[in-house]
């Protein structure tokens, strides 16, 4: 039954797909606080803005785009020193990882990741029809990597820091996964990275089996362009070109590619807008564990909290109530604890004082 379910114009393989329920994206934040999905609570480089408004941009628009990028890889693979055949972009990192999922993981064996991680990783699973063995999370919320040594693997993928818990794993476990699983993909999905961690880039060199990949949704400020890439060595991003290109899915749009490359450029930006998120999110976290939330370290620009004496639940619902939207997670082991995007600090402040009325 659960194969006909839907419509009966849909083939098998749609009425199986569950309906993904995105986070909740409302049309108007003019009385929100939303720290809900993670974006920047500031705008975007001033330069990376500034080509939005170039004399001859909106001319530009006649001509279809670089179907390769050329100058945007270049600038990415000039930040990480890398080559350009070292680096794929996509339309977000959700496409980058969609690629990823198809290039290297449709195999019999299964694909290995936590069982507290990035929502879509199983969504991909099922729509590439990918089995998955599912590796439980220690009780801190921290990744045992000893856990991964299994035989017969389809690959690995795992956000570093992961998501929803913001932990951060150290590289040296990283190398032992790559070393567990020489013959397969492992895939370092570093959205969170820029706000604490080493990146993962600098074992690319050495390791044949490593793609990591970036997005510019968070630190750059940028949810708004869809612009996410991966970087590895060129045999990888050659598997990923051609299913790209197989399927003949879309180029990044040709202003996506000047902003994205403006913005990657602007280096210092990034750092000082990541400093900021950091610092926030410390004194946010200090606040907290002062009110008796226990908060789980965080390298992202996200903590992941349980409040005391109260639900997550009730929690949330409360401070939905004064328009602070955050994410509630209904599910096992996750649903005591709330993800909290941080903010700029009068958001924040607002944040605590409301948990200090609710408790
Ligand atoms: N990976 C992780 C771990 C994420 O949390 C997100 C954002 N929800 C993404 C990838 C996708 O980001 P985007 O498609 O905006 O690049």
């Amino acid at each position: 039954t659960e194969q006909t379910t839907g419509n009966p114009f849909w083939s098998p393989a749609v009425a199986k797909l569950q309906p993904y329920v995105p986070g909740e994206q409302p049309k108007s934040t003019a009385r929100l606080i939303k720290l809900n999905t993670n974006e920047s609570p500031y705008p975007p480089s001033p330069k990376a803005q500034a080509v939005l408004t170039a004399e001859g941009i909106g001319e530009h628009l006649r001509l279809y785009p670089d179907p390769e990028s050329t100058e945007l890889r270049a600038t990415i693979a000039a930040q990480f020193g890398l080559t350009p055949e070292q680096v794929f972009v996509g339309n977000g990192s959700d496409e980058v990882l969609a690629h990823a999922f198809y290039s290297f993981f449709q195999r019999p064996e299964p694909l290995l990741f936590p069982d507290i991680t990035y929502s879509f990783y199983p969504v991909y699973c099922q729509f590439y029809g990918i089995d998955s063995h599912q590796l439980p999370l220690r009780d801190d919320f921290s990744i045992d990597v000893a856990d991964y040594n299994i035989e017969n693997a389809g690959g690995v993928i795992l956000p570093n820091p992961n998501a929803p818990t913001g932990r951060y794993l150290p590289l040296a476990d990283i190398e032992k996964l790559l070393q567990m699983h020489p013959q397969r993909v492992v895939v370092i999905d570093e959205a969170y990275i820029d706000f604490g961690g080493d990146s993962a880039v600098s074992l690319i060199e050495r390791y044949p089996n490593l793609l990591v990949v970036h997005t510019l949704s968070k630190s750059h400020a940028l949810a708004g362009l869809r612009l996410g890439y991966a970087m590895g060595q060129a045999h990888l991003i050659e598997g990923l070109n051609r299913a790209k290109n197989s399927f003949n899915s879309y180029p990044i749009d040709s202003i996506a590619q000047k902003v994205a490359t403006a913005a990657i450029a602007d280096r210092a930006w990034l750092v000082d807008n990541c400093a900021k998120v950091i610092a926030t999110r410390e004194h946010t976290c200090a606040a907290l564990s002062a009110m008796g939330f226990d908060i789980i370290p965080s390298t992202a620009n996200f903590i992941f909290a349980k409040p005391p004496g109260v639900s997550a639940e009730v929690l949330f619902e409360a401070l939905r109530a004064r328009n602070i939207i955050i994410r509630y997670f209904n599910k096992p082991r996750i649903s005591e604890y709330l993800r909290i995007s941080i903010g700029t600090d009068e958001e924040m402040d607002a944040l605590i004082e409301a948990c200090r009325e609710v408790l």
